[in-house]
């Protein structure tokens, strides 16, 4: 994947530094190639934190015009980044292949229960053996137990290897489903402590109190997540080392049943606009302040945006660079 991503990135600067008119000669390429690595070199992202908000739906969401649920993300965090108003869950609408999507760029038909592992590397495990990178600059951090399973692949020659630092579940034991309330504290705590070059975050509440029924309670798990977002954000804003050199992007795994179909938010698992129609939020010094993208984008495409950003290259991984996302400057 990373040639085709440099070529990617090549053609961007092509088409805003040099036009059409030198693109077709060697010396273009090798200018091209030039200013890709610029381009690149120039960034100042250096620490990429993923926060998955467990299964709202975009309704309740950004979907709804007056961001009543969403004050802090929909009315002040959306004006400071880039905006994906089509943003969507492309492969299996549940919690562990969503999260799979995120880590692997791949969408996989993985088990739901924690079971079974990702077939193909993840972004940490090419991160941590390209790079060479301690294990403790990387952490997959989650208030769901089963989600442990994301440190691992069964990849041949991956299984066991290269795995990132976890703290998932109950005491970080890897099993439980504890409120986020207890967990979040934590997540800061590490990330401020050990300031991982990668960190995947998932809370639960939304979608835990969407599954027993109740309405009130799923969004009171909206508003909480609202503010634990902007609370990570300034955690992040008030740290002088990650200050400015951070991006988060705030997302989703899945979305939930539009109403009147099925048993509409209470459940998700299908094809259904309201269980594939997500959000991304991404908040950083390399992206445009106050931007909404329309362009149909999936969660596969984050990973190869991150993995394009840290250097990375991820043979297995299906998905392309949102350029859209980078500011060129
Ligand atoms: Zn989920
Ligand atoms: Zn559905």
């Amino acid at each position: 994947m990373n040639f085709k991503l440099l070529g990617s990135f090549a053609m961007l600067s092509v088409v805003i530094v040099i036009g059409f008119s030198c693109s077709e000669s060697t010396v273009g390429k090798r200018e091209e190639n030039f200013d890709t690595q610029k381009a690149l070199s120039n960034k100042k992202t250096k620490y990429h934190i993923i926060l998955v908000l467990d299964g709202p739906r975009y309704s309740e969401t950004y979907g709804d015009s007056s961001c009543q649920y969403i004050p802090n993300l929909g009315k002040i965090l959306k004006q400071e980044g880039t905006f994906f108003s089509n943003f969507r869950a492309e492969g299996s609408t549940y919690t562990n292949p969503g999260h799979v999507a995120f880590t692997t760029g791949v969408y996989q038909k993985v088990s739901n229960e924690g079971v079974q592992l990702p077939k193909n590397p993840s972004i940490f495990q090419y991160l941590l053996k390209q790079k060479k990178l301690d294990k403790r600059k990387a952490w997959i951090l989650t208030s769901k137990g089963k989600l442990q399973m994301l440190e691992n692949s069964s990849a041949r020659g991956w299984w066991n290897q290269y795995m990132p630092s976890t703290y998932c579940g109950v005491n970080g034991s890897g099993m439980g489903y504890p409120s986020d309330e207890r967990m979040f504290p934590i997540f800061k705590e590490i990330i401020i402590e050990h300031k991982p070059i990668l960190t995947l975050i998932n809370l639960l509440d939304i979608d835990a109190w969407a599954h027993q029924g109740s309405w009130e309670r799923y969004i009171k798990g909206i508003k909480d997540l609202d503010q634990m977002s902007m609370n990570l954000w300034m955690s992040i804003q008030n740290d002088p080392e990650m200050k400015d050199k951070t991006a988060l992007y705030i997302t989703n795994d899945h979305g939930r049943h539009l109403d009147g179909h099925k048993d509409g938010f209470k459940s998700h698992g299908d094809r259904c606009e309201g269980c594939q129609h997500i959000s991304l939020l991404a908040l950083g010094p390399d992206f445009e302040k106050n931007k909404v993208v329309d362009t149909k984008y999936g969660q596969i495409d984050l990973t190869a945006t991150i993995a394009a950003f840290l250097g990375v290259s991820m043979p297995t991984a299906k998905g392309k660079p949102i350029l859209e996302l980078i500011r060129n400057d």
